[in-house]
């Protein structure tokens, strides 16, 4: 079967629990449980990010508060508290599986600032390329309304387009997308197929009400998939208690709803075309111009003749042909100083030039345009 590039976001109903004392804690059967299932996915060859809610109910467990923290330095404080403690359950159960895991705490700011975006994103693809898997929760402890997802249902979808992930799967406590709210009506129907998210759709979305725990709810769900369909990511919601839940959605078997993905548009090269100002520019001989608008290669040093104005890592800049016609658009993966010092040499002389060589590309194909 065809390896994909998968985000599986689980909520904070499946990962915590009640205790006898009243008090939440983690759901340690239910992590392991999953976690095996994920190691499964991995080891046959797919890329897994795991989005992860459950720091806030694991941290107010641990300070024995009841129910979940209302004010946001409570919420802010629980996360750190139980942040740590969800890690080391997760990094617990991969461990056994011999499974490297890392942890990323995002924000907004590292989507909405473009350096940060390009950051996160050359992170999160070098952890996959090592066959870790990067475990992804939005940075609570700093977050504050202006600079909060709110959810992580938002978070997965922004992280699956800011990867180019083939699916996006949220895992919940319900069976997916239904007519009326399960947990009140047995006969609900879950809605398995949905070509494209109407305002119907979302009227549904918006009948059901939100968990105890968690922050997302159905409707939050069900604009994450709409975020994420529109960007061309398929998208499924799923019951994540139920048995080879994973293994059956990666199968295209019926389970909970899949969100039918829209023309690939991928967002983000647009972003890069068209939202982003350039900075400078990079003008490159006709092999260079060839490999990039003919091979879909990156540009490397070799290839490059000048540089113009001044930018630097994560800027985006134009790329010109010897007759000054823009032929391309791209995030630049070094400064315009350090291009200077590199243009017309082979990538294995950066790091003599410069000390150090993070990218062998000077504009990686992913982060680029040919217009
Ligand atoms: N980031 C929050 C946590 O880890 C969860 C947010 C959500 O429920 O979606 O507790």
């Amino acid at each position: 079967m065809e390896k994909k590039r998968i985000v599986i976001k689980i909520g904070t109903n499946l990962l915590t629990k009640e205790t006898p004392a009243g008090t939440v804690g983690l759901n340690k059967k239910y992590i392991t449980k999953i976690s095996g299932q994920i190691a499964e996915l991995h080891q046959s060859g797919n890329e897994i990010i795991l989005v992860t809610s459950g720091a806030i109910s694991a941290g107010a467990g641990k300070l024995r508060l009841k129910g979940r923290p209302k004010s946001l330095p409570e919420k802010q404080s629980a996360a750190a508290v139980g942040q740590p403690l969800l890690m080391a359950v997760y990094d617990e159960c991969f461990q056994t599986k011999n499974i490297s895991t890392a942890q990323l705490l995002l924000t907004r700011e590292d989507f909405e600032n473009r350096r940060r975006y390009i950051n996160t994103r050359n992170t999160v693809l070098s952890l996959l390329q090592q066959r870790i898997v990067p475990i992804i929760n939005e940075n609570d402890t700093v977050s504050v309304e202006e600079i909060q997802f709110g959810d992580n249902d938002t978070l997965a979808a922004l992280v699956a387009i800011k990867v180019e992930a083939d699916l996006l799967i949220i895992l919940t406590d319900v069976e997916g997308l239904c007519t009326g709210d399960p947990n009140r009506d047995r006969n609900v129907k879950c809605i398995n197929e949905v070509k494209k998210i109407t305002s119907e759709i979302e009227e549904i979305a918006r009948k059901t009400i939100g968990s105890d725990y968690g922050s997302g709810g159905m409707c939050t769900k069900v604009q994450a998939a709409k975020v994420a369909t529109t960007s061309g990511v398929e998208t499924v919601i799923a019951d994540g208690r139920k048995d080879e839940v994973l293994k059956n959605i990666i199968e295209g078997k019926t389970t909970g709803t899949r969100f039918h993905p829209q023309e690939k548009i991928v967002a983000r090269k647009r972003w890069i075309a068209f939202g982003m100002k350039t900075k400078g520019m990079i003008m490159i001989d006709d092999g260079a111009v060839e490999a990039i608008t003919k091979k879909c290669k990156s540009l490397l040093p070799s290839g490059i003749i000048s540089v113009e104005g001044e930018y630097s890592v994560g800027e985006s800049v134009s790329i010109m042909d010897k007759a000054n016609n823009e032929i391309a658009r791209g995030l630049t993966n070094y400064s315009s100083n350090d291009i200077n010092k590199i243009k017309g040499k082979k990538s294995g002389e950066i790091k003599k030039i410069l000390g150090v060589c993070d990218f062998e590309e000077i504009v990686h194909r992913d982060n680029l345009v040919v217009l």
